[in-house]
């Protein structure tokens, strides 16, 4: 999952970064809201987190712009403590939920969560795909009563693929919102970490829940044996 953050405050902006990226979050940082609207509109991010507070653009214009031009990308805007305008400015201007300064981490990551499953067939953290298991907020994996153990690569990629269960997605997608940066890597990085998954959650139980849908990219689906 890849995730904006447009935070001016660069101290607080690297801790979200360091946050975000130890739960597995591709993270994009900007410090200016003008630009923030620039790359929330270039490219298609799985959340963004905006402050209300930015030089260039204030939080409010951004989320109404990305609105208007018809950009869905889910919002968590960081209002200020005890700002109750600003929380109602920011769910009336195009943003999904807020969270007031200074907040908890893991109240953070579980909105987040919430937020990047709504367009995915899960109502809970606990996806189920056929008799895999993915627990996203504990970042486990079982096939029926097995755990599986999946590095944080492999588990982000899963992630990822579970949130489209049934759609394809493409290599160059899975570039995208799992690996951060389009250079220096081996072209067939994701058709390596595919294969790694499969030994995993797929070959040692018989199954072929990872699809490979030829010259367009991969689809999960439910696969019980
Ligand atoms: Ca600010």
């Amino acid at each position: 999952m890849r995730v904006l953050v447009v935070e001016d405050e660069v101290s607080m902006a690297a801790s979200l970064r360091l946050g975000l990226e130890a739960e597995g979050y591709v993270v994009d940082v900007v410090h200016d809201g003008a630009e923030g609207l620039a790359r929330a509109l270039e490219f298609s991010f799985d959340a963004m987190v905006l402050d209300i507070m930015l030089p260039g653009l204030n939080g409010f214009l951004v989320a109404r712009r990305l609105r208007a031009a018809g950009e869905t990308v889910p919002i968590l805007m960081l209002t200020a403590k005890d700002g109750d305008l600003d929380q109602a400015e920011a769910l009336d201007t195009g943003a999904d939920d807020f969270l007031s300064k200074p907040f908890s981490y893991p109240v953070l990551l579980a909105r987040l969560r919430a937020l990047i499953r709504r367009g995915s067939t899960s109502q809970s953290a606990l996806f189920t795909i056929g008799d895999l298991r993915i627990d996203m907020s504990k970042h486990r994996c079982w096939r029926g009563e097995d755990e599986i153990v999946l590095t944080a690569k492999e588990f982000s990629l899963l992630a990822y693929l579970a949130h489209r269960e049934g759609r394809i997605v493409t290599r160059d997608e899975l570039l995208f919102h799992v690996w951060d940066g389009m250079d220096g890597f081996a072209t067939n990085v994701v058709e390596v970490y595919i294969g790694y998954l499969r030994r995993k959650i797929d070959g040692p139980f018989g199954r072929s829940s990872i699809e490979t849908v030829r010259g367009s990219g991969y689809r999960l689906v439910a696969s019980d044996g």
